[in-house]
């Protein structure tokens, strides 16, 4: 636990649920916020070893923790997962949209599958999550709403035409829903983060790899701690007027 002035950067008693959570990104932030003190209701999708080993380590922590296997891109099974998660935590106080993931291609060559894959996990599925805590939020006058974008969604990127119109997309639905939802103290913030090294970037081809960190200012890669701490902050008291923002976090790649 940390503080400033006599804010703090906590998040003790606090329930979050997180998608995409068994590994990369979304696993650094759910170990933050355990560290922070939060309960942790993830969702994952396909690996249910990674999701197990994630799951062990939460535990560790000391606090409550419950692994659902979901896909996102599927509106009622998200809808009933929400309604398990409240059931079986109470108030959920913070929602992290994390699950993404890449079919990368030139549109030349880019299928329709992979097309409609990536909209309805990334975009799709973000819309799916939050519909179905919105009601919730709502009622309690109190949340916090955070979606991972990327810059890609800022400045697009040859052979990601379907990502970055997720991205995008998430960008758009960030600042609307922020609109929508000020009022009942639900604050709605975007993460754009660059280049951060995960099983998502290890995959990328050698050449591309290298030619993403060498449009990099700080001439390193970002690693998954780096988004966990701005997704804290944007869950803590610290961020509490802070909201429909979009915080790149790519070491001066998007400038
Ligand atoms: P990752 O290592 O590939 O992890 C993806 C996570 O999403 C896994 O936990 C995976 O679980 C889960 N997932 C995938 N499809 C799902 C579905 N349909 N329903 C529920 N969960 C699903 O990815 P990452 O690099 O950590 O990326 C996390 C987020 O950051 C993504 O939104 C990504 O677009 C964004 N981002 C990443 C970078 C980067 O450089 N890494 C940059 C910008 C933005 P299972 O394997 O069990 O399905």
């Amino acid at each position: 636990m940390s503080c400033q002035g006599n804010i703090m950067l906590e998040l003790t008693g606090k329930t979050a649920i997180i998608t995409g959570a068994s590994r990369g990104i979304g696993k650094a932030i759910a170990l933050k916020f355990a560290d922070l003190g939060a309960n942790i209701a993830f969702l994952h999708f396909n690996d249910g070893e990674k999701a197990a080993e994630t799951t062990a380590e939460l535990e560790a922590k000391g606090i409550k923790v419950k692994c659902y296997d979901c896909n996102v891109a599927d509106f009622e099974a998200s809808k009933k997962v929400i309604d398990e998660i409240i059931a079986e935590f109470g108030e959920v106080h913070i929602l992290v949209n994390n699950a993404g993931i890449v079919r990368d291609a030139l549109m030349l060559s880019m299928k329709e599958a992979d097309f409609d894959a990536v909209i309805n996990v990334n975009l799709k599925g973000t819309f799916n999550m939050t519909k179905n805590i919105y009601q919730h939020f709502m009622k309690k006058r109190r949340g916090r709403i955070i979606n991972i974008a990327s810059i890609v969604g800022i400045n697009g990127n040859a052979g990601q035409s379907n990502y970055a119109s997720a991205k995008a997309g998430i960008i758009g639905m960030t600042k609307s829903v922020a609109k929508e939802l000020g009022s009942r103290n639900v604050t709605v913030n975007a993460i754009a983060p660059g280049f951060i090294r995960t099983d998502m970037t290890d995959a990328m081809p050698e050449k591309a790899r290298e030619a993403a960190l060498a449009s990099i200012p700080m001439k390193r890669a970002g690693e998954a701690e780096d988004i966990a701490n701005t997704a804290a902050f944007l869950a803590s008291d610290l961020a509490s007027y802070i909201t429909g923002e979009v915080i790149k976090v790519d070491g001066g790649m998007a400038i």
